[in-house]
């Protein structure tokens, strides 16, 4: 039988990647190439339209060129993507207006707060399950609408489209012939009433933005069009669609309520299936689609933590007592414990559930005899903290305990991390065979809308696990231990 593969397109925030996968969920080629970041001022951050576009067209030649003879027997792309970062095109000529204003930039926060009133908020979080932010599309849109030349009165006349990346590259593959994306990213514009997965005249109005500018929106495996034969030599079908968390909640086959995926990366992104139901949180975690497919609608609360493996990296950039990530581990567990220090890297302030932007990091605990691999044992800690911090936010707001946590990103390769968040979750850690949670993602969405995966339990069949932690500490030592954590965030906080 000939062998099939499913090619997934990675547009992250710091690369692009072409990742072909076969049948079974396996890696079998990869391309990728590093992003510039433009900061023209303070607090701004761009991307190039034209170089993510020329980016993933050398991924796609790279693989076409190494895996010249099983082209053919690609069956299907799926898309996933940074999400928020937003893009305004001119439908005639193909080209952006403006770069890609990306998710972190913040120059709309005044915009924001002019819109901030009560009602606009409760409007805005009630049919967004999201937050009056400048991290969202639309006062990026309005911002590019309002700011460059002749914007507003070319999109009124119907001549702008926007999309955010997956979006665009969609545009870009199939040759402007379909201007479509998919419910996970369009719920990140904050123009998207996602209890009835339509496009908001009300939100639309209050970021003044026309609706001749905005895609059509999908489920996440759709026939979304075709990819022009003159990419990769010939046409092969674009069939699945989802922005980067939600993806990693397929690729991690979290298809049951409560069921969590944690991607420890240089951030960390957590979400828990919710099932069917909208629900908003009292936590202040985001509510968001986590897919639609298969007949199958899940919502989920996302969490996020500003600072996880970041605090390694100043470890080893900024106090040099490491020389690359990995010697973490080992530095870590030259002892038995941290002697009692707490580090809260709070470089960026606190994310979900705290939201405090002007706290600091902050390291307590110290004594004459704490050392290097005291401090560093406690950064490694630190991700378990903030894993139980963001958990039991989401699980008071959904009611029941959660049911498995799928850990993934760089830092799931250090085992010690891996141990210490089962020991203080007290719940045992799955990590997957396949590392690329996101692209894999992608993948069965594309799969199952080819045919090869039948349904959800087809995928989560396909699922494979590389490793699991189950807690070894008693759940009383590991309150205490949380305890102290606690107390230092207590004390940061004020
Ligand atoms: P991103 O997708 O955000 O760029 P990755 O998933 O590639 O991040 O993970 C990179 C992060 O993981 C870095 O911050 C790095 O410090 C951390 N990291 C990688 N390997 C290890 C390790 N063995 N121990 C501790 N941290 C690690």
């Amino acid at each position: 039988m000939t062998k099939t593969f499913i090619l997934s397109i990675d547009q992250g925030t710091t690369s692009s990647r072409a990742i072909l996968f076969d049948t079974a969920g396996n890696i079998v080629s990869m391309a990728q190439k590093e992003l510039t970041q433009y900061y023209p001022h303070k607090g701004w951050v761009e991307h190039s339209p034209s170089e993510i576009w020329a980016d993933t067209l050398y991924c796609l030649n790279k693989l076409a060129h190494d895996f010249h003879e099983e082209v053919s027997n690609i069956v299907s792309i799926g898309i996933t993507n940074q999400r928020e970062t937003t893009i305004l095109w001119n439908r005639k000529t193909g080209k952006a207006i403006y770069p890609a204003i990306v998710w972190q930039d913040g120059r709309t926060a005044r915009f924001c707060d002019s819109l901030k009133n009560d009602e606009n908020e409760k409007t805005i979080t009630q049919k967004t399950g999201l937050l009056l932010s400048p991290y969202f599309s639309a006062s990026k849109i309005t911002w590019i609408l309002d700011n460059v030349d002749g914007a507003r009165k070319m999109a009124e006349d119907g001549d702008i489209a926007f999309g955010t990346v997956d979006c665009y590259l969609l545009w870009k593959l199939t040759k402007g012939r379909v201007h479509s994306t998919d419910i996970t990213n369009a719920s990140r514009t904050l123009l998207f009433n996602t209890r009835e997965m339509i496009w908001d005249d009300e939100l639309l109005n209050m970021f003044n933005i026309p609706k001749s500018i905005l895609p059509d929106v999908q489920d996440n495996a759709y026939d979304f069009g075709v990819m022009d034969s003159a990419i990769m030599g010939r046409d092969i079908p674009i069939m699945g669609m989802a922005g980067d968390q939600h993806a990693a909640l397929i690729g991690q086959a979290c298809f049951d309520d409560g069921m969590i995926k944690s991607t420890y990366g240089t951030g960390c992104f957590a979400l828990m299936n919710i099932g069917d139901t909208f629900r908003l949180s009292d936590n202040k975690l985001l509510t968001t689609p986590g897919y639609r497919f298969d007949g199958h609608m899940a919502y989920a609360l996302e969490g996020s933590i500003f600072v996880a493996g970041a605090a390694i990296q100043w470890l080893r950039d900024n106090l040099g007592v490491i020389r690359k990530a990995e010697e973490s581990e080992t530095l870590a567990t030259s002892v038995n414990d941290t002697n009692g220090v707490y580090f809260v890297p709070a470089f960026a302030g606190l994310g979900a559930p705290y939201w405090n932007a002007d706290v600091k990091a902050a390291i307590f605990g110290l004594s004459r005899e704490s050392n290097a691999a005291h401090i560093t044992r406690a950064a490694l800690e630190a991700q378990a903290y903030q894993t139980k911090d963001l958990l039991n936010a989401m699980i008071s707001d959904y009611g029941h305990n959660m049911s498995i946590i799928r850990a993934d990103g760089g830092l799931v390769s250090n085992d010690f991390v891996c141990q210490f968040i089962a020991d203080i979750l007290q719940c045992p850690i799955e990590i997957p065979k396949v590392s690329e949670t996101t692209a894999l993602g992608a993948a069965y969405l594309a799969g199952y809308q080819a045919g090869i995966y039948k349904s959800l339990d087809d995928i989560k069949e396909t699922w494979a696990l590389n490793r699991q932690f189950s807690p070894t500490i008693s759940a009383e030592e590991a309150h205490t231990r949380y305890e102290g954590w606690q107390h230092a965030i207590k004390t940061l906080l004020g």
